[in-house]
């Protein structure tokens, strides 16, 4: 109402100097995207925004009290031109035209009829240049925003900047297209006064301090995260108008930029971050706003399609009506054949990678070769050279915030968030990605752990339930990459057993190449428009994992975009490939998809495209993305669909790396008995090796009760059903390897001299507390991890669903056999204290399923409580050897009599 009210009085007023710096003033407000300090929405904040209100309207006066004099005789009479108030400024040409006080360096923006036309469209880019990581993912370098598109148009005395709505499509010919803004308005993003006009009166002059300097184009200010309501996570505070300020204005032909230092105030924080963090009670992040004209005509979008993963742009077409009115475009380059005739053509203008100078020397060859391997799927889409990768000089001319150069850096920060991203910037109307930038972390080349301070967590990138960032509202850009995590974690883990094995260091520094090649194809591929395939290591086949044959096609996985595990060979004169080189079948496939130029004839240009992906139940173009993966506990069906498994025999593999790191940890402490060193590498190589054990026990635990998903159209050659359980057998072995890997009574047994030297390197007061390496916790941890998936609600509800079409692997048999998994084996013996915890956190769980208070339906309910009365029963008629069994196996009966007959509160 407020806002309405101003601009009303705006359209009345009559355009002077004096009135220009209150218009600046309410501009403040309006722009500021936030209530006005009246208001009771946000009291804690309201008075910082007063205080930028005040600020504002300050500086506005301050930039005309020396004009103002002179102006107040002068203002009934004539009005300055554009060319009269930007006389001494510094001018910044390019698509648009800045003008920078000399002396207060205040930004003026120019804005000509040409650009306020109707249907001029710009699209807006956001990108962190530097940051905080404690402050959130898009808080750090190289942290794309969603794009938006905004036109600027004259109202009266004002321009009017718009955030267009790209997300509908109505077909021209049809008459609803004259209804196609019903229910869909544009957002109003900020108005700005014209402050003076040009001489032939087709080019205003606005501030731009206040429309970059605020958050009217963007948001700045982080979202309060719903989950974590309370919590003491690092709070950076609101926007100090005081300190912010612009670095930089740049002008170039297609694009313009404007950096502004946003410096936050929290005067009181509770949590005063991590090191990184100079001062808790201050945050500076460093934003460049881009500019950027709309491309010119001539680029073919391609509608996107549900079998191949290409990140898109989501338009529903209002005027369909079928079932699904999608028009939903890929995002990709503009690739046009020089010589459209011919079967492979060099393309007029190649995607061109500029490797930047941060890059260590070691490392410019691998990242450079992993570029151009990119150039053998292109080949299979008709294009030759597609793909270029420079290095960048020291003594270059040009600017990597210019849009015209992708540019992969190279950076170490403290606290990382990623081994590596890909973001690109796409034209939100057509899908075309018109820049793209790649950051890598050195922490993928370090042996650094990320979670080192958390024993029982480290070495274990695994999602619990809530993990999952949802990000799809806001405007930072929702894909999150952890390959680069995932990568490390591999080569930590290839390089502990390498050692192991007594490998050289010349042969572990070319697994750390190969690592880092695969790191590059995957973030590259992420920068042509490919999305995550977490099916694709289904792609290669189990036996074929170490043939020369593989070594020579280069992959191990059917695709680069997929986490896969590294390939490591117990046995050594056998060893294949540790990691994917080459693009593989799905990404030759899904480039031609996107790649290959149209045939001009429609029909046969739809024929082309269905005889394509009619191929998508060929095993090796396996599709399966983020939504679909296994991650998260109660996420996904399809186990086949999962991160740190390899090969089309994932259950196998699984027990081979489970094997492979029981025999490394036999003689671990000797390996890293090095005189004059700490025992840290022999704790890193520990956590790194029993992770993998978790890790792989996850992969194995999702097959029981999984569901195959398949994705096909009617009568595609191969279709199957879309949902068609795991066999009996398959889910039957991987609850025998949960078991034998596990859940065993001497899985986690490991001698009391590797224990005894699990030590990490003091570091000031950082040793408060219990030293100890707390094995119990950690063990635990990793046993729950497996159990609390089978046992999840939603799963236990697909075990059963599934029975319905075909599962023959009924819940009430799977805790059937976890039962006995978890209890049999020390039934006579004594139960050691790992087996302690895990049977009384198993019945924990076992009394949580029957009491339905977890949400688990009768059937489940049932199914647990059978179970409870059977361990109760074979518990009282177990053995006891000695006093710690005896007083275990009265606790588990106390429970289970508790909880079924209530005689007292076990709490
Ligand atoms: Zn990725």
């Amino acid at each position: 109402m407020k806002e309405l009210e101003v601009k009303l009085s705006f359209e009345n007023m009559r355009l002077n100097f004096v009135r220009w710096a209150f218009a600046v003033a309410v501009l403040g407000i309006l722009i500021g995207f936030s209530p006005p300090a009246s208001s009771q929405d946000t009291p804690q904040d309201g008075a910082e925004e007063k205080k930028v209100e005040e600020k504002k309207s300050d500086e506005a006066k301050d930039k005309k009290s020396e004009k103002k004099g002179k102006k107040d005789e002068e203002e009934e009479e004539e009005e300055e031109t554009l060319e009269e108030v930007v006389k001494d400024y510094d001018k910044i040409e390019g698509l648009f035209t800045f003008y920078r006080n000399k002396e207060d360096g205040g930004l003026l923006m120019e804005l000509s009829d040409a650009q306020l036309e109707d249907g001029i469209e710009y699209i807006y880019h956001g990108v962190t240049l530097n940051g905080a990581a404690e402050v959130g993912f898009g808080y750090i370098l190289g942290s794309y925003r969603r794009p938006a598109i905004l036109t600027f148009s004259k109202r009266y005395e004002n321009i009017e900047i718009v955030k267009e709505n790209p997300s509908f499509y109505f077909d021209p010919d049809n008459a609803l297209s004259r209804a196609s803004h019903a229910n869909i308005q544009p957002a109003l993003m900020a108005v700005a006064s014209i402050m003076a006009k040009s001489e032939d009166g087709t080019r205003y002059l606005v501030d731009a301090d206040s429309l970059f300097q605020s958050e009217s184009l963007t948001q700045m200010s982080p979202s309060a995260d719903p989950g974590h309501e309370g919590s003491s996570d690092f709070n950076p505070g609101g926007i100090n108008s005081d300190k912010t300020h612009l670095i930089d204005v740049k002008s170039f032909a297609r694009n313009s930029t404007v950096t502004v230092d946003f410096v936050f105030d929290n005067s009181a924080p509770s949590n005063y971050g991590e090191d990184d963090i100079t001062d808790g009670r201050t945050v500076t992040i460093t934003y460049q706003h881009s500019l950027i004209a709309t491309p010119e005509p001539g680029f073919e979008p391609r509608l996107d399609d549900q079998r191949v993963g290409y990140f898109n742009q989501r338009i529903t077409d209002l005027t369909d009506t079928s079932v699904t009115p999608y028009r939903d475009l890929i995002n990709k380059w503009r690739l046009i054949k020089k010589d459209p005739s011919a079967a492979l053509s060099e393309p007029v203008k190649p995607i061109t990678y500029w490797i930047e100078n941060t890059t260590p020397i070691d490392y410019r060859a691998s990242i450079q070769a992993g570029v151009l391997a990119w150039n053998s799927a292109f080949e299979k889409a008709g294009f030759k050279n597609a793909v270029e990768a420079k290095i960048m000089p020291d003594d270059v001319d040009w600017d990597p915030a210019d849009v015209d150069y992708n540019v992969i850096r190279w950076v170490s920060s403290p606290q990382p968030m990623y081994g590596g991203i890909g973001p690109r910037l796409a034209n939100p109307r057509t899908g075309e990605i018109l820049a793209t930038d790649i950051v890598l972390e050195q922490v993928y080349a370090t042996n650094r752990l990320i979670y080192t301070d958390i024993f029982d967590k480290a070495a274990l990138p695994l999602w619990t339930e809530g993990d999952r960032p949802d990000l799809s509202k806001n405007s930072i850009q929702a894909e999150m990459c952890s390959a680069g995590l995932v990568i490390q974690q591999n080569t930590l883990f290839g390089m502990a057993s390498l050692r192991a094995q007594g490998a050289t260091e010349k042969e572990i520094g070319d697994l750390v190449k190969e690592g880092l090649f695969e790191l590059a194809l995957h973030e590259v591929g992420h920068t042509l428009g490919l999305m995550h395939n977490m099916k694709a290591s289904q792609g290669v086949s189990y036996e074929a994992m170490h043939t020369a044959e593989t070594k020579e096609k280069g992959y191990l996985s059917g695709s680069v975009m997929d986490y896969m595990a590294i390939n490591v060979n117990a046995d050594r004169s056998k060893q294949g490939l540790y990691y994917t080189v080459a693009p593989g079948p799905y990404d030759d496939w899904a480039i031609e998809f996107g790649y290959k130029p149209s045939l001009a004839d429609p029909v046969s240009e739809a024929a082309r495209v269905e005889a394509l992906l009619g191929r998508s139940m060929e095993p090796a173009l396996a599709f399966g993305n983020d939504a679909d993966d296994m991650r998260n506990p109660a996420g996904g069906i399809d186990p086949r669909t999962m991160v740190s498994d390899l090969s089309d025999d994932a259950i196998q593999f699984a027990i081979d790396r489970m094997n492979f790191v029981d025999d490394r940890l036999v003689d671990l402490k000797s390996t890293y008995e090095k005189s004059g060193d700490t025992w840290d590498n022999l704790r890193t190589a520990y956590l790194i090796l029993t992770g993998q054990k978790a890790i792989q026990s996850r992969v194995i635990v999702n097959y029981i009760g999984g569901v195959y998903l398949e994705r096909t159209v009617i009568g595609q050659d191969g279709a199957k059903a879309p949902y068609t359980p795991v066999s009996g057998e398959d889910q039957r072995k991987a609850m025998a390897a949960l078991e034998e890997y596990i859940f065993a009574p001497n899985a986690w047994q490991v001698s009391e001299d590797l224990v005894q030297h699990l030590q990490k390197k003091r570091r000031g007061y950082e040793q408060w507390g219990n030293e100890d390496p707390g094995m119990h916790a950690r063990t635990i941890r990793m046993q729950s991890i497996a159990l609390s998936v089978v046992l999840h609600p939603r799963n236990m509800q697909r075990m059963l669903d599934s029975t319905l079409y075909g599962n023959d692997y009924p819940p009430a048999e799977v805790l059937q056999d976890l039962t006995d998994a978890i209890f049999v084996a020390d039934l006579r013996s004594r139960v050691n204290s790992h087996r302690q915890n895990l049977q009384l956190h198993y019945v924990g769980q076992l009394i949580a399923v029957a009491s339905g208070d977890l949400g688990h339906s009768f059937p489940l309910q049932s199914a647990a409580l059978h179970q409870l009365r059977r361990i109760e029963r074979m518990e009282r008629q177990a053995k006891s050897p000695d006093v710690a069994t005896s007083a275990h196996r009265g606790h588990v009966r106390y429970w289970i009599e508790t909880a079924i007959y209530g005689e007292a509160s076990r709490q």
